[in-house]
């Protein structure tokens, strides 16, 4: 449609409205197919959808109008005119809305966009209204053809892009970079189109360029796509879907299934797995919405109101989960529970229900209880303080207390090792067990910072009691495995031992076995890398998890802890007495040293020593104590010569 030019009558074909129809078709489609967050952003894309299909309705109607060259509907042709540039020009508008909205821009500078806006599109439909009345942008031809001219509407078309161009510039830092190119690079394709159908005398694609930035606002914005397999969407699509419910007030039940073995990087649930998965989102609930949390949880939401009698449908699934298992025969762990308004609120079933499943054995199904919200909120704080003494990393953090458990050396008699263990003193709780602090800091990766701290609070005391002349040969700091692949870990403890004026013999590091085969070279590295400064290893619990002789030998350590659970087994019968005594004589013939945990009376402390026994520790000699008590288990004076 160019300026009064005869040809654009002819220069329309009706096949670029009919594609936006069904272009716009398939996008609403692919909406209400797939798990959509409802956002606001999402209206203002419904109503861009709607506008865009009206106006290729009313572009249709209008060309067909045109061709009849019939006086008869000038009036229709005039009205349909005006109206189809209104409609486009109300597109540009939303899409400066979204832009807006999307970008999250601050509330006053939101209105003055607005504002401008809405003057620009009154002031391009006026001088498009006025020059249609007056006749000066439209003309009849002699053979009763209209002949209009579309000036105003291309300046209102430049002016528009500019102005979002411009708005675009103005949110660039807001929105991420490559959000932005997706966006240039649906509009410069759009005015391409433009540019080439002005050149070429054509009419036909005009409402076409608005689709394209539509299609990348769809990709980039709003698709959320299903794990195919799976038929779940992620995380953030569940807290989506909560702040609706709370939003409306609507009332869910929430099913968490979590599966410990496939947690963790590159990880991923069988096809079996996934097959019966695929199947139990819809066979027991209405509109059930499943959520993939990580590689090995995925929680299933559903209204209440759709479905009324839900006990009896939560027995039915539990029931075929019971067989499905009897198949896979895998731990489990699963959570139910119905919506909690404070939960909702703050929106954070995710880490309510994963720090249920943290405190859950394997293989059982727990309903939620209030109790369990009370916990959380408790965990959720210590949490807050964990983070907040790992953020300033302060060596004398008072939050932190060094506890210590002495240890009996049975080759001299005495207590001349100890093991430091950690507490958390918080105002609102009191002391807190590691069992309740340790896991969190290791998910968070909290824990190395920890580590720094109790291990400096341990340097600091043993100088002071060397000081003061109390024998003590070394104290072992526990150490996680996660921390010790960090870069920095040698450098990090090295520094802290020498900073307090210590040797690295005057400590040792206790660590557990590691079940996967990458870390086993980092970690076989590292330790040989602080056994050269001296510092000596013990194996911690010894017993308690899947324990690789081939890789225990392969690295260096100095002791064996034997965790409790061999000596229970020891006193419980005489065949679990033989393996652990022979274990223990192996690794004695081997060179390592045996420390029996948890030796808690006397028939303990002589069962170990018949079973090649270094060293004891446990509540027979002492519970851990706060580290500046350690010194009433030491001796003074001058060390006795002694080997082991
Ligand atoms: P662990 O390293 O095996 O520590 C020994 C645990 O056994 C301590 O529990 C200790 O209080 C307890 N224990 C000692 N003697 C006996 C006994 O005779 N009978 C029984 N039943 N238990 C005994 P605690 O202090 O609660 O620590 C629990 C776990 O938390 C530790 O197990 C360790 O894995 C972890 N932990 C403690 N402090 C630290 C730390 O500073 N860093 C790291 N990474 N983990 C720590
Ligand atoms: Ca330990
Ligand atoms: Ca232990």
């Amino acid at each position: 449609m160019e300026h009064f030019s005869a040809n654009s009558i002819d220069s329309y074909s009706i096949a670029g409205d009919v594609s936006v129809i069904a272009i716009c078709s398939v996008v609403v489609v692919l909406l209400m197919t797939s798990y959509v967050s409802r956002t606001r952003t999402l209206y203002i894309f419904l109503n861009i959808i709607a506008l865009l299909v009206c106006a290729a309705v009313v572009s249709m109607v209008f060309h067909h109008l045109l061709v009849q060259r019939n006086p008869e509907f000038y009036t229709a042709i005039y009205v349909l005119h005006v109206l189809y540039h209104a409609m486009i020009f109300n597109v540009f508008f939303l899409f400066g809305l979204y832009i807006t909205e999307a970008s999250n821009m601050e509330h006053r500078q939101a209105r003055v966009v607005a504002i401008a806006s809405v003057l620009l599109f009154a002031a391009i439909v006026t001088a498009d209204i006025v020059r249609t009345v007056t006749g000066a942008g439209v003309r009849t031809a002699e053979d009763g053809a209209v002949i209009y001219s579309e000036s105003i509407f291309l300046i209102g078309y430049a002016l528009y892009i500019i102005f979002l161009l411009g708005l675009l510039y103005h949110v660039r830092g807001l929105l991420y970079r490559r959000v932005m190119y997706g966006f240039y690079g649906a509009i410069g394709v759009a005015i391409l189109i433009r540019v080439i159908q002005m050149i070429l005398g054509h009419s036909s694609l005009t409402t076409m360029t608005f689709v394209l930035p539509v299609i990348a606002m769809l990709y980039i914005m709003h698709s959320n796509p299903y794990n195919v397999t799976l038929g779940t969407v992620d995380v953030r699509s569940m807290e989506d879907m909560v702040r609706t419910f709370y939003a409306r007030k609507e009332e869910f039940i929430f099913l968490s299934m979590y599966l410990p073995e496939f947690d963790g990087e590159g990880k991923e649930l069988p096809e079996e797995i996934r097959a019966s998965v695929r199947q139990f989102s819809g066979r027991f609930f209405r509109s059930c919405v499943l959520f993939q949390i990580s590689n090995g949880q995925v929680i299933m939401l559903v209204p209440k109101r759709r479905n009324p009698d839900y006990e009896k449908r939560i027995r039915r699934i539990l029931e075929a989960f019971q067989e499905e298992h009897q198949k896979f025969n895998l731990p489990y762990k699963i959570v139910i529970g119905e919506s909690i308004e404070e939960i909702s609120r703050r929106n954070e079933y995710v880490s309510f229900i994963q720090s249920i499943h943290r405190s859950l054995p394997d293989n059982t199904v727990h309903r939620i209880r209030e109790e369990d919200v009370a916990r959380f909120n408790r965990n959720e704080y210590i949490l807050q303080a964990l983070a907040d003494i790992h953020s300033k990393r302060d060596l004398e953090d008072p939050r932190v207390l060094a506890f210590c458990q002495p240890v009996m050396n049975l080759q001299t008699g005495q207590f001349d090792t100890a093991e430091a263990l950690m507490r958390l003193k918080l105002d609102k709780t009191g002391i807190v067990y590691p069992d309740q602090f340790i896991p969190l800091a290791e998910q968070y990766g909290y824990i190395h910072v920890l580590t720094e701290i109790i291990l400096h609070k341990t340097c600091q005391e043993i100088r002071r009691l060397t000081e003061e002349g109390f024998q003590i040969d070394r104290i072992s700091v526990n150490v996680s495995v996660l921390e010790i692949k960090d870069e920095d870990f040698c450098n990090d403890i090295d520094r802290i031992i020498e900073s307090n004026g210590l040797t690295g013999e005057q400590i040792a590091i206790e660590m557990t076995e590691s079940r996967s085969e990458a870390d086993f070279m980092i970690m076989k590295e590292k330790i040989e890398e602080l056994r050269r400064k001296g510092i000596r290893f013990y194996l911690d619990d010894f017993g308690t998890g899947y324990s690789n002789m081939e890789r225990i030998m392969g690295l260096p350590f100095d002791i064996i802890k034997f965790d409790r659970s061999m000596v229970i087994a020891a006193g419980s019968d005489e065949r679990s007495e033989k393996i652990v005594e022979n274990l223990a004589h192996m690794f004695r013939e081997m060179d390592y040293s045996v420390l029996y945990e948890g030796v808690e009376n006397d028939v303990d402390v002589e069962r170990c020593q018949e079973m090649s026994a270094s060293y004891l520790q446990g509540y027979r000699y002492s519970r851990p104590v706060p580290i500046m008590r350690l010194r009433e288990f030491l001796k003074k004076g001058p060390k006795k010569d002694r080997a082991g």
